[in-house]
Order: structure tokens, then C-alpha cells, then sequence
């Protein structure tokens, strides 16, 4: 998949660079690059803009792709930026800086110091496992350069020109630095990270974390002759099944509980009063989505569950995987985030006599930023 495509807590990290570029309110027009093989599908792929958007095929270097975005860039518009799809949390501050040193010398870039101790390096790729120290160089002259960097149009259209003939570059700076124009550099930010790494990925995805909320729940039903035993919409070869209103479903009801827990939204006996006829036999697996879509609609979802059943026979374990499976589509998460563990009660208490069976359930839920 192309790291632009990456998902990055409910929205990719091309969304999320298109609109933390659309927040801004002098920006007028978006011009979005992507592989040609993305252009047909692309208006889904970029989502809703405030500003107009355009989309166009890129080239083969880096150049090549600014030129073809330059290209459909509307003749109103007076400063370009050019923007990484791999930096999605550019500030508005930054822009602000960008755009008004782009108006005052021509070009700019955001750049932060670096707080290493900076190394010149041999790069013979054949000595890769012996490499050497060169020299040091004073970190106060070293900058990392960020995006968006800022052009008036002009000067962008005359480096664009200046990089046709030259080597790839991995910024646009570099080809107003060819054709000898000053680049004035503004503040950039540590936050303004480029994704680049699945690590890199790994932390961007926690930052959209708003919150985290945990929920128990836990469940009881007899256990009496003619009735079917479920366990999350399972079936087990027993000669009794739980008594209830309901289907008995304990893995789904204390679920369900843990996930209204977790949301504070309230319980099972809330949201599906046993007096009411509409769910008479209802199945777990129908409550437990049930719920699940309204905590969703407040901006919840699940992140695992851990879910115990005691029940003194039949045993468990053949049926994990089919409940694991049914519980992990219901909830949307892989298999791996659903835990099923059986005990028994040895012997001891109501559930030990196989007069009934019981169901704990921990469940972890976050909410995004939009
Ligand atoms: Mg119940």
C-alpha cells in the first residue's frame, strides 16, 4: 500500500496533510500529486476540502511531480507551497511563518536545529559494516528542512525550470538554491514529523488518541434442561442451556456491559429492558451490536477485550476460535484483540454444579480527534 494510503486513526495520512492544509484560511487552492495509478479513484481518496481541489498525475523525480502540480495551479494565485503528503501535522503556525517570508524574499522553508552531535560519514556502501568518521560538523550550521516550503510564483516557476535538467531533488529548496535565489529559512516544528518509518506510523497513530476508557462486565444465567447453550452465537453440545428472556448469551452480555461501562453509557437492562416483548429471544450477538453502534456514535471503539467464561462442562476450548471469530467481526478488530479463556468453578458454588454459567469480560475503548 502507498504510505500515503496508511491509515493513521480513522483517516489515511494523505487526509490528514490535504486538511490540515485546507484549515488554513489563506489557503485558496489545493493541488494534490499522486502516482497516476491513484488519479482515477483519487476524489475518494482525498476526502471533502473547503478549498478547491484539483488532482494530477506525478512524475518519475520529485521535480517532476512539482512541476506537474505547479502546472494546475490556478494563475490567481501568487504564493505556491509545496507540502510532504507524509507530514500530516503541520500547524497553522508554521504556514503562517512559511507564507510570509515566501512574500517578503521569494522562498522559504520551516527548518529545525538539531540537538545531535552531527557526523560527517563515510557512504561507501561497501564498507557499510566499517564505517568511519570524517569529521564533525558544527551542529548551529545544521538545519533539518521541513514542509510546506513557500515560493512567490515566479521564483517557483523559474527553479522549477533551473531542476529539469538536474539531478533528483529531495526538496524544492534545493532548486531555488541551483539557481542562485537566497532561501530564507523560519521556524519549523519538532511535531511537523515526516512519517517515514512503520515505527514512525506506530507513534503517529497514538496522537490522534483523545481518550481511553476501560469497562467490566459480567454475566450469570441457570443453567435448565431445553434450552440451547450459546456462547457468542455459538452453539455447545450441552444437555442444558441458560434460562432467560434473552438467548442467555453470557460472553455477549457481559460484553455488552463492559463496552456500555466503558462509554458510560448506561447497561444491558437499560438499553433492553427484559419487560419489553421486542427482545424475547433476541441473540447476544444482535444486543451486543446493537450497543456497540451507540457507543460508536458517540466516537468510541473497541481497542481488545478480554472475556472469561466459567462454566463446569462442556469444555471450552474447542469452540475459542469460533467464538473469538464471530466476537471479532461484531466488534471490527482482529482476532488477535479478542482473548476467550474458560475456567471451571471446581466443583464449588452454583456454576461448580452445573446449575449455571458465568461470563467476565474486561474491554478497552479510545475516542479520536476528528
Ligand atoms: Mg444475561
Amino acid at each position: 500500500m502507498p504510505k500515503q494510503l496508511v491509515d493513521l486513526g480513522g483517516k489515511t495520512m494523505l487526509q490528514r496533510s490535504v486538511a490540515a492544509c485546507d484549515a488554513h484560511p489563506d489557503v485558496d487552492e489545493i493541488v494534490v500529486v499522486l502516482p497516476v495509478d491513484l488519479v482515477p479513484g483519487a476524489s475518494a481518496l482525498v476526502g471533502p476540502t473547503r478549498a478547491v481541489c484539483r488532482v494530477v498525475a506525478g512524475g518519475e523525480r520529485r521535480q517532476d511531480s512539482v512541476r506537474a502540480g505547479f502546472g494546475a495551479v490556478s494563475d490567481e494565485a501568487t504564493i505556491v507551497l509545496v507540502h510532504d503528503a507524509a507530514r500530516p501535522f503541520v500547524s497553522r503556525a508554521v504556514i503562517d511563518r512559511v507564507i510570509a517570508a515566501a512574500v517578503e524574499s521569494g522562498a522559504a522553508v520551516p527548518a529545525v536545529p538539531v540537538s545531535d552531535t552531527v557526523k560527517r560519514v563515510t557512504t561507501d556502501a561497501a564498507g557499510a559494516a566499517r564505517r568511519r568518521v570524517l569529521e564533525t560538523i558544527p551542529r548551529e550550521d545544521v538545519w533539518l528542512a521541513q514542509t510546506p516550503q513557500g515560493f512567490q510564483r515566479a521564483v517557483l516557476a523559474a527553479a522549477i525550470d533551473a531542476g529539469a535538467g538536474r539531478a533528483e531533488a529531495t526538496d524544492e529548496a534545493r532548486l531555488v538554491e541551483w539557481m542562485g535565489h537566497e532561501v530564507q529559512v523560519v521556524e519549523g516544528d519538532v511535531n511537523n514529523m515526516k512519517i517515514t518509518t512503520p515505527e514512525d506510523v506506530q507513534q503517529a497513530r497514538t496522537q490522534w488518541v483523545e481518550a481511553m476508557r476501560v469497562g467490566t462486565g459480567y454475566d450469570l444465567h441457570q443453567l435448565v434442561p431445553g434450552r440451547v447453550l450459546v456462547l457468542a452465537g455459538v452453539v455447545l453440545p450441552c444437555e442444558k442451556g441458560p434460562m432467560g428472556h434473552s438467548d442467555g448469551d453470557v460472553v455477549c452480555h457481559a460484553l455488552t456491559d463492559a463496552i456500555l461501562g466503558a462509554a458510560g453509557a448506561g447497561d444491558i437492562g437499560q438499553m433492553f429492558p427484559n419487560s419489553d416483548p421486542q427482545w424475547k429471544d433476541a441473540p447476544g450477538l444482535d444486543l451486543l451490536s446493537r450497543a456497540l453502534a451507540a457507543v460508536r456514535a458517540s466516537g468510541w471503539s473497541v481497542i481488545n477485550a478480554d472475556v472469561t467464561v466459567v462454566l463446569e462442562h462442556p469444555k471450552l476450548l474447542p469452540h475459542v476460535p469460533a467464538i473469538r471469530a464471530n466476537l471479532a467481526a461484531v466488534l471490527g478488530v482482529a482476532t488477535a484483540a479478542v482473548s476467550v479463556k474458560g475456567k471451571t468453578n471446581e466443583g464449588v458454588d452454583a456454576v461448580g454444579r452445573g446449575e449455571a454459567i458465568a461470563s467476565h469480560v474486561v474491554v478497552l475503548l479510545t475516542r479520536r480527534h476528528a
